[in-house]
């Protein structure tokens, strides 16, 4: 999620952004040639990729009148569902990636291979990080009924900003513990105003309780 932290806040070093930060350099587009290379430019206008968003179904969305990363992304959350946005992030960040490769390592992959393997990659990713969320939050006290679940919030730099622990009594289904985990960490952020690092995982954290909520057959 830093990468959608530094996006919003255009922290992303793109050409035009470099040359306000007074290195002067050429500011033209290293796919296109013919734009300077803004950073919605970069991730989301060039030409030279937009096969890639009509092919994963984004384009209709990517209003070229939009000219800063944080309107774009209000702009999306407003029309896509939330596993849909998660998926734009992350294909944002693989083709910022796919960029990088082409300058400065020369590799342009073919579109008809590399849609499917972003697609898989980020497919992969989230189911991934849902497992790691849920064994980390949840652990069993030996002897005693019940288990103690945990949360921690961290800044955009990965620095802790609060962490809690706590007990639940009696014996509770993995689904309904892992639902009261995810609770509490909404409680902590409230409570501790973490709200600007709230608002970044907001996203990944609905989607989560989305996902345990159909599993445990509640929607
Ligand atoms: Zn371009």
């Amino acid at each position: 999620m830093n990468f959608i932290w530094r996006v919003y806040n255009h922290w992303i070093p793109v050409k035009v952004e470099l040359c306000k930060r007074r290195m002067n350099i050429d500011t033209s587009c290293d796919w296109c040639k013919t734009q300077d290379e803004t950073l919605c430019h970069a991730l989301w206008l060039c030409p030279a990729f937009q096969n890639i968003w009509q092919q994963v179904g984004f384009s209709t969305y990517i209003s070229p009148s939009l000219n800063k990363a944080r309107d774009v992304l209000l702009e999306l959350a407003h029309h896509l569902s939330k596993d849909n946005m998660i998926q734009f992030i992350g294909l944002s960040w693989l083709i910022w990636k796919r960029k990088n490769h082409f300058v400065f390592q020369n590799k342009k992959p073919n579109d008809c291979y590399w849609i499917p393997w972003a697609l898989e990659i980020l497919d992969n990713q989230l189911s991934s990080d849902l497992q790691k969320q849920n064994c980390t939050n949840l652990r069993q006290i030996p002897d005693h009924p019940g288990c103690g679940i945990s949360a921690i919030i961290r800044d955009h730099n990965g620095e802790l900003i609060v962490a809690e622990t706590r007990f639940i009594p009696g014996f509770l289904s993995v689904m309904v513990t892992e639902t009261a985990a995810i609770q509490m960490r909404l409680d902590l952020a409230l409570r501790w105003s973490c709200m600007d690092e709230l608002i970044v995982n907001r996203l990944l954290m609905l989607s989560r309780i989305e996902k345990l909520l159909i599993r445990i057959g509640v929607t």
